[in-house]
């Protein structure tokens, strides 16, 4: 028996106990006639103690000799303490050691294994099953854990089976590129790992499953953005015989369940919103609703006059800072600076400033009088005391602009409270997305997302306007799930596809498979998947996902612990059948 008790558990009550504990060495105080040991396991940490006047000499010399990391096991007796420490919840007592066997000595680690270590991403991640000593890392890693068992417990309980879909498969098309695997047995092919199990879902629903769901990993070799995972989590789920508001009230269930099992957090309704108004209220589809600063278009009351920039602008929006006229002419300049870095990449901004006596001081006051600058302050629904600033150019692009404003303005505000929740569903998105690179359209969520009632017509004549039976589930400004009501017969498939440009051939080669299964009694169907790496950082009120991950990549995709990716052997690649083609 390596523990009778862990090194969280023993309390007042279990004083005058033998015990026998085993776990890392947190810390050593030598006071010379004492001896202090701190033992760390997952579940807390006891302070372990020698004492010269009776503990024998070999014991006092080999507890001198424990470093931080040993891995040790002690027998002891537990003894309540004088003076207690009312930091732990093991505060209360110290063990006696009678005697210390040393398991595994360790190295001097090479970051302090603190709550705040002095070790930088770099190391911790090289180093990462040390950092997941550490308790912020080892509680993420929990957490995660409770979230995902009440996602099961709740899915199971209202009829959803938990179906594994195999992981080499062929081509799922979510917008990404994909991971592939070479086939040795199969010269020259290659299995792609799935970007999502969207298909299998399809298949399950044709097959009878009814209601489906999986805690699974998905693969998408995308450009990399902070805080983005090449393998990554979904909480995969899809059912038969359902409408757009099934499946909305179904997983707002599902969310209102995790955010009361696990913030205490009680949510009625969601509110829900058009993609178009999201757009033109918060130029987001992802919109965080916790806070106000809504957008105000002022096309009509700020292209009268003889401003040009506005004149030749497609949109002008602005937003009220609530409280910004306390902003120094220098905090201003720095907020334009801050729109026109080439992240944002505004070229300029224009401020107006609301004074608690009612008038207005604007920078372009040479153009716009009082009368217009109320209007302005009445369209934002700035007040006296706020500060009104406007952008203007292309649509898409200054909505994003100001978009971005808008949530770094909320963050310097200190709006976007981590533990305050906002749901959102937003509804109605377009079918097709232009793509300027390919000059043409892409499926906006995927290609098997069906066309709203009646719209399929539209597919020719205006397929920019075409709107999906789609909705996505925001929480707090981050997509946290996405889903539609799917395409469930071939026609209507195969004309989606067309409109992809997919050719006759091509679609029969990639998606035959799913055609002809809806050639066989396909029930109407639709789901969801959720993000649940990014579902659990928000929920445990953090916006970074790596620290809920036991074993990330970096920001390059790059798993720095093992060194992967990495050259494989000429052997290997013989065997695959691949020849690398490096250019010298
Ligand atoms: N497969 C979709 C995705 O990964 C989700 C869905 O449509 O259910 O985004």
């Amino acid at each position: 028996m390596y523990r009778s008790h862990n090194c969280g558990e023993l309390r007042a009550t279990h004083n005058n106990t033998e015990v026998t504990l085993a776990g890392w060495v947190q810390g050593v105080r030598d006071k010379g006639f004492m001896i202090y040991v701190d033992l760390r396991d997952r579940y807390g940490i006891t302070q372990l103690y020698f004492d010269e006047s009776q503990s024998s000499k070999d014991l006092m010399e080999k507890a001198q000799k424990l470093g931080r990391e040993f891995v040790i096991q002690v027998k002891g007796n537990v003894q309540e303490r004088a003076s207690k420490n009312p930091n732990i919840p093991t505060g209360d007592i110290e063990v006696l050691v009678s005697e210390l066997k040393v398991l595994n000595g360790s190295k001097t680690p090479p970051f302090t294994i603190e709550d705040k270590t002095d070790g930088g991403d770099d190391l911790r991640m090289k180093y990462r099953y040390l950092d997941i000593r550490r308790n912020p890392v080892k509680n993420s890693l929990i957490f995660r854990h409770k979230v995902a068992q009440a996602t099961r417990n709740y899915l199971s309980s209202e009829g959803f089976i938990e179906v594994e879909t195999p992981y080499l498969i062929k081509s799922t098309p979510e917008g990404a590129r994909d991971f592939v695997v070479p086939s040795r047995m199969n010269e020259g092919q290659f299995y792609a790992l799935p970007q999502s199990p969207q298909t299998f879902k399809q298949l399950l629903m044709v097959g009878g499953m009814d209601k489906y769901f999986q805690i699974v990993k998905c693969f998408r070799d995308e450009d990399l953005r902070a805080d983005r995972q090449p393998e990554f989590t979904q909480i995969d789920c899809e059912m038969a015989f359902v409408e757009q508001e099934d499946i909305l009230n179904t997983f707002e269930g599902l969310t209102r369940y995790l955010l009361k099992e696990i913030n205490g957090v009680e949510i009625d309704k969601f509110p829900r919103m058009l993609y178009d108004d999201a757009m033109r209220l918060y130029g987001n589809d992802k919109p965080d609703i916790r806070f106000g600063m809504q957008f105000g278009e002022l096309n009509e009351v700020a292209q009268h006059k003889d401003f040009n920039v506005f004149n030749s602008a497609e949109l002008v929006v602005g937003i009220a800072v609530p409280g910004g006229n306390t902003y120094t002419r220098k905090e201003i300049d720095q907020l334009i600076d801050w729109v026109k870095r080439p992240q944002v990449g505004a070229l300029g901004m224009v401020y107006c400033r609301c004074n608690e006596d009612g008038t207005y001081k604007s920078s372009v006051d040479k153009f716009y009088d009082q009368d217009d600058l109320a209007k302005w302050a009445e369209v934002t629904g700035a007040k006296a005391g706020d500060l009104i600033c406007v952008l203007s150019g292309d649509t898409n692009k200054v909505r994003a602009q100001l978009s971005a404003l808008r949530m770094e303005l909320a963050e310097r505000l200190g709006l976007r409270k981590p533990n305050e929740f906002a749901p959102l569903w937003v509804m109605d998105f377009p079918l097709l997305e232009w793509d300027e690179e390919t000059e043409r359209y892409h499926a906006m969520h995927h290609p098997f997302t069906s066309p709203k009632p009646g719209q399929l017509e539209l597919l020719d004549s205006k397929p920019g306007e075409v709107k999906a039976n789609a909705y996505d589930l925001v929480l707090n400004g981050n997509e946290i799930g996405g889903g539609s009501i799917r395409i469930h017969d071939k026609a209507t498939q195969a004309i989606m596809l067309k409109h992809l440009g997919f050719s006759e051939e091509e679609a029969r080669a990639q998606f035959g498979f799913l055609m002809d299964a809806f050639e066989y009694g396909a029930p109407p169907h639709g789901g969801i998947a959720f993000g649940l790496d990014r579902l659990v950082a928000i929920l445990g009120g953090q916006e970074t996902i790596r620290d809920f991950i036991a074993f990330p990549k970096n920001n390059s995709g790059r798993d720095v612990m093992i060194d992967a990716p990495a050259p494989i052997d000429d052997e290997q690649l013989q065997e695959l059948n691949l020849k690398l083609n490096l250019k010298s």
